[in-house]
């Protein structure tokens, strides 16, 4: 439903979860962030309200700590997502970030992948153990695999949306790779925000324009990856991309 991702020098963990409330207005039933720092990602997901996700993040210290949620020193790279569920009932299990066996890679998901039966056998065949009835799991297994056989979290996501049916926006971070969050989209929304040593990505502008309005429109079947210092896009087969600016011009009261 809302998807939010943010890599930069404020703490992602405040970042993104002040960016989830800024979408709430969609509706949702569930909602998590994940938080890479100190070479671990950090997931926290519950069914119901942000109020839950956020008495669950009170309640534990991220790795490295983030301010608001345990102090110390903040994660810089993370993601967020508030679910409206399609495929699975909306329980903390099926709440996104979904991540892998060896919770190196974790992705958040809007839409609906229509081949994930197929996938998912496959995935159990090559002996991957499910821990959600969510459409969106494979996807997690998959990139595992791909960076299990060497490729960095965008090499790997390009091959495994070209492998996907339907509709999806996908976010992902992976632990071997902190400075990195990468996005992808297909007949699904998906929207970059340029920072000065900071850059957003939200399903929807209304969760950055408190810190950006600069912004880029993902085309179809296209890649992001955002760092820090910059964002660079490329299609599912690599070939790089040109990216349009525009500003983001309209008000918000909240
Ligand atoms: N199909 C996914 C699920 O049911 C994503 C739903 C959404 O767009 O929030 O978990």
């Amino acid at each position: 439903c809302g998807i939010v991702g943010y890599v930069g020098s404020q703490s992602a963990l405040d970042v993104v979860v002040e960016g989830l409330a800024r979408l709430e207005y969609r509706g949702y039933d569930s909602a998590g962030t994940a938080v890479s720092s100190d070479g671990k990602l950090s997931v926290t997901k519950r069914a119901g309200k942000l109020v839950n996700l956020r008495d669950a993040l009170a309640g534990t210290v991220p790795p490295g700590g983030d301010s608001g949620y345990g102090g110390g020193a903040p994660s810089h790279s993370g993601i967020g997502h508030t679910r409206w569920a399609t495929h699975g009932p909306p329980n903390d299990r099926n709440a996104h970030p979904h991540t892998d066996c060896t919770g190196a890679v974790a992705v958040v998901h809007n839409g609906i992948i229509e081949n994930f039966a197929a996938l998912r056998g496959e995935l159990e065949r090559r002996g991957h153990e499910m821990s959600s009835d969510t459409d969106t799991e494979a996807v997690a297994h998959l990139l595992e695999e791909e960076v299990a056989k060497g490729a960095g979290l965008a090499e790997a996501m390009r091959r495994v949306c070209v492998r996907l049916e339907g509709a999806f926006t996908l976010v992902a971070v992976y632990s071997g790779e902190p400075d990195l969050v990468v996005g992808a989209r297909r007949n699904s929304p998906l929207v970059v925000g340029v920072g000065d040593g900071e850059n957003f990505l939200a399903s929807d502008v209304a969760a950055f324009i408190a810190h950006t309005r600069d912004a880029i429109e993902l085309g179809q079947d296209q890649i992001v990856e955002l760092r820090p210092a910059g964002v660079s896009v490329t299609g599912f087969d690599g070939t790089p991309a040109e990216v349009k600016h525009y500003h983001v011009d309209w008000d918000v009261s909240a």
